[in-house]
């Protein structure tokens, strides 16, 4: 079938690749039709790796995709043929010791699409477990189902971040995770987010989407900004998605006493930061690592409108442009958030 590969990197081709796949008693065949592009994606694209993880064979990109059923395994029962369908794209063992915590994305053993060496889903079919197969509701379009993925991440770190109602919110970096996290922050319950960036298209669309204050850095303080909102009190909870060494450091300088760090971004250096300032705040400090079962979560806050992720899908690309559509994923301009790409489902 045809598939967008990454040869090497560098070197992307739309071309035939062999990838039969059997189907299993719990797994249903899916006809792709949307997938988003990732900065991770991009990322192999560019580098060639991402941290361990190096490209050593030609890979399928892809990872965000939502679909059609077209064929169902002989003990699916919850999923029918012509289902409109997202997929979560992580596979993990189902004995492993960290499935069986209930942490099953930080299995070792897990099997992610478009991480070498698993390919991703930028192809016309795939095969999948029903298990990790959701179904649509009605009101949610296969752009917006192609959106979860990244918003399981969203979802994901404002569960772990325990929000009270009313609490107030930063988020560093308005990029896709930022923004995704911003909107899963306020559905969570806090009362306002403040969001960060250096460029101001971003962040004017964050503004329209809910009670969200844009603070552009280039010429405006954060922590005057945090300060003159809250009493001089700090924020509740600071998600940092920036993965900027120096913006992850300074994040607990907008912190209210008492407050949690979330660190979202992965910066490609390590970064250091100044311990004896975040212990006077006595900061709780949680990393989060991808997302477990939250698709339910976040199709219901989809389906039932109380979250709409439609103005961050700002391009789309047919799949026979997916090479152009990577490289203006790679010099994105200021004014786009999500570069997708749509097969035919
Ligand atoms: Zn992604």
């Amino acid at each position: 079938m045809q598939a967008l590969v990454l040869e090497r990197k560098g070197e992307l081709s739309l071309r035939d690749m062999q990838l039969d796949e059997p189907l299993g008693p719990h797994d249903v065949r899916i006809a792709l039709h949307t997938v988003g592009i990732c900065g991770s994606d991009v990322h192999y694209y560019t580098h060639g790796a991402i941290g361990p993880f190096v490209v050593r064979e030609p890979m399928v990109l892809g990872h965000e995709a939502s679909g059609k059923v077209i064929e169902v395994g002989a003990e699916v029962t919850d999923l029918q043929v012509g289902d409109r369908v997202c997929m979560e794209p992580g596979i993990p063992d189902p004995n492993g010791r960290a499935t069986r915590l209930g942490i099953y994305n930080l299995d070792p053993a897990v099997r992610f699409w478009a991480t070498p060496p698993i390919h991703g889903v930028l192809r016309p079919e795939v095969v999948h477990p029903a298990a990790f197969t959701f179904k649509l509701p009605d009101s949610v379009s296969y752009a917006e189902g192609a959106m979860v993925e990244p918003l399981a991440v969203g979802v994901h770190a404002a569960t772990k971040a325990q929000i009270k109602p009313g609490d107030v919110a930063v988020v560093t970096g308005a990029g896709p995770i930022g923004m995704v996290t911003a909107l899963s922050a306020l559905a969570g319950g806090c009362s306002r987010v403040i969001i960060t960036d250096v460029q101001q298209p971003k962040l004017d669309l964050a503004a329209t989407l809910g009670a969200i204050t844009p603070v552009n850095v280039a010429e405006q303080s954060l922590v005057e900004v945090v300060n003159e909102m809250t009493d001089n009190w700090g924020a509740d909870i600071v998600f940092e998605c920036s993965g900027n060494a120096k913006v992850a450091a300074a994040a607990f300088q907008p912190l209210c006493p008492g407050g949690t760090v979330i660190f979202v971004g992965m910066p490609v250096e390590p970064i250091t930061y100044d311990i004896t300032y975040a212990a006077t705040k006595e900061a709780r400090v949680q990393h989060i690592f991808r997302y477990a079962h939250v698709y339910p979560r976040a199709l219901s806050l989809m389906g039932s409108g109380q979250l709409d992720v439609k103005p961050l899908i700002t391009d789309t690309f047919a799949f026979a442009d997916s090479v152009e559509a990577f490289d203006f994923a790679v010099e994105m301009p200021p004014t786009s958030v999500k570069a997708q790409i749509e097969l035919d489902g």
